[in-house]
């Protein structure tokens, strides 16, 4: 809907030579699903792609050109903009080699829920416009599609941009549905939620794209990976599968932008991102915070104070 106005803007800034390239969405051969793509001619510019089923975190990719000199261009919807704010206050790229083309998000369309809720349905049968989502031409409810981390998010417009597309959303998904899937979890007991954990990590077979698709797991070695100690075998047994992912969900405990980049990356379907947005949540009740949504505060466990009532830091 509006990728004209994407398109002709990173001609103009790629003619006038205030970007090098732009990181953004292009259609990928399957359906229903796009990918990341580079562009730095502008006659590639017209590959660009923007809708519902932009699900990847485009900041993942800025690591990539860290130590480069380029002038980056970067598509952002609401939570990636706060992944933009927390590599900033990281000091994981300098904010005037950004040029951060603000995207207000209508959330992103879960392929299992639209297999489900329309069977054999092709690309041309849904369309995203201003007015809302439809099927076949008839209006539908995006609350019956939206990609489960999308229902609980507070902030579908980016929090910082030099170039907005369209108007912000009026409404957030979290104000208008109040219920996802940690609701579920919540409602569980302690024995329940092990059972249900367990099933999921005999399911993981440790290909890390979870971690490889998250824009703020950035280490150039991954605790994972290094032999020299050892801190966890290769082979995806569920006690080691446990072991990565609370050690993962620790390290990114108040730094989660609450994206679902990894969720969506997992090859069999875990809902993986329930384990840091939980702690998302919890950071948000106790402490009052929420990565990325500013560029002063600093996360919790980024925070010493000498006064803290904690017995721990005495
Ligand atoms: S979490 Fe929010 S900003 Fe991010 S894709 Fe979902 S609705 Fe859009
Ligand atoms: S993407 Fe899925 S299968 Fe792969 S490591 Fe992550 S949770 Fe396990
Ligand atoms: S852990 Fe998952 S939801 Fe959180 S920032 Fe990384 S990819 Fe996004």
């Amino acid at each position: 809907m509006f990728e004209n106005i994407i398109i002709d803007l990173t001609k103009k800034l790629l003619r006038e030579k205030v970007i090098d390239l732009v990181i953004g969405y292009g259609s990928a051969q399957l359906p229903f699903r796009t990918k990341p793509i580079v562009i730095n001619q502008e006659d590639q510019a017209d590959a660009l792609v923007w809708n519902p089923f932009c699900g990847h975190n485009l900041a993942r990719y800025l690591k990539y050109y860290k130590n480069t000199q380029h002038k980056i261009a970067l598509m952002v919807k609401g939570c990636d903009s706060r992944a933009v704010q927390v590599l900033l206050k990281e000091d994981q790229i300098k904010r005037e080699r950004l040029y951060l083309i603000g995207l207000p998000c209508p959330g992103l369309v879960n392929r299992e829920k639209l297999q489900k809720q329309f069977p054999q349905a092709l690309p041309e049968d849904f369309q995203w416009k201003e007015a809302g989502w439809f099927f076949r031409g008839k209006q539908i409810d995006p609350g019956l599609l939206l990609e489960e981390t999308c229902l609980r998010c507070r902030y579908p417009n980016p929090l910082i941009y030099d170039e907005l597309i369209g108007e912000p959303q009026t409404m957030s998904p979290y104000q208008t549905y109040q219920k996802d899937y940690l609701c579920q979890i919540d409602a569980l007991s302690p024995e329940e939620r092990w059972d249900r954990w367990l099933q999921e990590m005999t399911k993981c077979i440790r290909c890390y794209a979870c971690r490889n698709s998250c824009p703020l797991c950035y280490c150039q070695e991954c605790f994972t990976d290094s032999t020299q100690p050892q801190w966890i075998s290769p082979a995806p047994t569920p006690s080691d599968n446990f072991l990565f992912h609370l050690a993962r969900t620790m390290h990114m405990a108040g730094r989660c932008v609450e994206c679902g980049a990894c969720e969506r990356a997992c090859p069999v379907s875990i809902p993986i991102a329930q384990l840091p947005l939980k702690v998302e949540a919890i950071i948000r009740e106790q402490f009052q915070f929420e990565a990325g949504t500013d560029q002063e505060s600093t996360a919790p466990l980024l925070t010493y104070r000498e006064n803290d009532p904690g017995d721990f830091i005495k």
